[in-house]
């Protein structure tokens, strides 16, 4: 039995007329050979079209992967960010704290023990430093208007610092945004 021109009908991906559908199905429920080779080429081109299906899927994992990579970045990024605000923030309240004292002259420690109570050690340590601070004035009046001119200077300098934070938080956040937009 000639199995041409059955298999390379089978084989190839090229069209071919309805007559020759009818003789090809005709042969293939006579010859088991042709059969095999049919049913062989038929799970092949299954096993493509599913790791066709597969490709892409991988392809998605990736971006995800590279996006939960930079979801991470932001989340470090805003970390840092939060906790020099904290920090900066703390500084000026130091600062205005110290500015408060010299100007109206109440009681350093109370003053802040009452505002920070909550605050746990952070504050304690201020509290601590600004106690040595106050000591130091009741020793010397003198160092009254002095520190509150260093006070000044401190504020306007954390002042300053608390405005490069703020662009440095703008510039932070405008990558993020370039992103979304792609
Ligand atoms: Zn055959």
């Amino acid at each position: 039995m000639s199995h041409q021109p059955y298999e390379k009908w089978l084989l190839s991906e090229e069209v071919i007329s309805q007559q020759d559908k009818e003789s090809l199905k005709i042969h293939l429920q006579e010859c088991k050979s042709c059969q095999d080779l049919h049913y062989a080429w038929q799970a092949v081109e299954q096993e493509f079209a599913i790791n066709a299906q597969v490709e892409p899927q991988s392809g998605f994992d990736q971006r995800w992967e590279i996006r939960l990579e930079k979801t991470r970045e932001t989340r470090r990024q805003k970390r840092i960010t939060v906790s020099i605000g904290i920090t900066l923030g703390f500084s000026l309240l130091a600062t205005w704290s110290i500015l408060l004292a010299d100007l109206t002259n109440f009681s350093l420690s109370s003053f802040l023990g009452n505002l920070f109570a909550t605050l746990g050690q952070f504050v304690s340590r201020i509290i601590h430093i600004l106690r040595g601070v106050e000591s130091l004035f009741r020793a010397f009046p003198l160092a009254i208007p002095i520190s509150a001119a260093i006070g000044v200077s401190l504020m306007a300098v954390v002042t300053l610092l608390l405005a490069f934070w703020t662009a440095s938080l703008f510039k932070i956040y405008q990558p993020k945004q370039g992103v979304i937009l792609k």
